[in-house]
């Protein structure tokens, strides 16, 4: 566990190099939106960043939440938005629409369906953004968007399943998700930061839609993923410190 002053200074530290990314791109800083990834971290860290101001929290794990989100939701007198950032299992996918309202991990249209079945049953509409794998890393979750823009059996592939999606009558559909390969210069994810927003164009104008979101930039990266149009960067380590387990 942190240090409450020192969660609050992390906060601000963060929040000013959001402003300056913005302003080096000629964005406002109102346009970016801080989900602080407080997964693995404890409730008293939570509680921490909302008195300093954060109603945004990142969690990617259904077990944690359940027992996580009620405990900060009794000690607060304003309740956060919970955005699930993690892979999620079809069996827990009841719970995630009890809990959140935000799903930036919406990885398949198998997800999808399920989700949206039981948002219904709930009378909810979940907002998602759709996890997209644009790096064509191996193993990496996500709809498949490597050479999107090359190979047009990708590209059929994609807005099939995204038109079957949108199609879904409890999903409301704000954006697009994705994480960077890990590498040690941040510049090196700038191409997949680019490339989530040239897809996100795309999308918006052939599907005449508006997906006005782009989560995508976390503690390593997060500049270099505003300056290239992120509205929402999941920042965990630069708030809370390494997560040891
Ligand atoms: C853990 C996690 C983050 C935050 O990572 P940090 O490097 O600690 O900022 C962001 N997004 C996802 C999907 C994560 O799982």
């Amino acid at each position: 566990m942190v240090q409450n002053s020192t969660i609050a200074e992390n906060i601000d530290h963060v929040r000013e190099t959001i402003a300056t990314a913005c302003a080096r791109a000629g964005r406002s800083e109102d346009d970016v939106r801080l989900v602080a990834v407080s997964k693995k971290k404890p409730v008293s860290d939570v509680l921490a960043a909302v008195a300093a101001g954060v109603y945004d929290f990142g969690e990617n794990r259904v077990e944690e939440a359940l027992t996580k989100i009620p405990q900060v939701e009794q000690q607060v007198e304003r309740m956060p938005t919970w955005h699930m950032i993690g892979h999620i299992q079809s069996r827990k996918a009841r719970d995630v629409v009890s809990l959140f309202t935000h799903v930036h991990s919406l990885d398949s249209l198998k997800l999808a369906k399920r989700l949206s079945g039981l948002a219904e049953q709930e009378n909810k509409t979940l907002n998602v953004l759709l996890e997209v794998n644009i790096s064509g890393e191996a193993g990496k979750y996500g709809f498949e968007a490597f050479d999107w823009d090359k190979s047009s059996q990708v590209h059929d592939a994609l807005w099939q399943d995204i038109r079957q999606v949108m199609a879904l009558p409890a999903l409301n559909i704000i954006g697009l998700m994705t994480m960077a390969p890990f590498v040690d210069d941040a510049e090196e994810a700038r191409p997949v930061f680019a490339g989530l927003a040239g897809l996100r164009d795309a999308l918006a104008e052939s599907l005449a839609v508006s997906l006005p979101h782009l989560s995508m930039g976390m503690t390593n990266d997060y500049p270099v993923a505003i300056e290239e149009g992120a509205t929402m960067v999941r920042v965990g380590t630069a708030i809370f410190g390494a997560r040891t387990v």
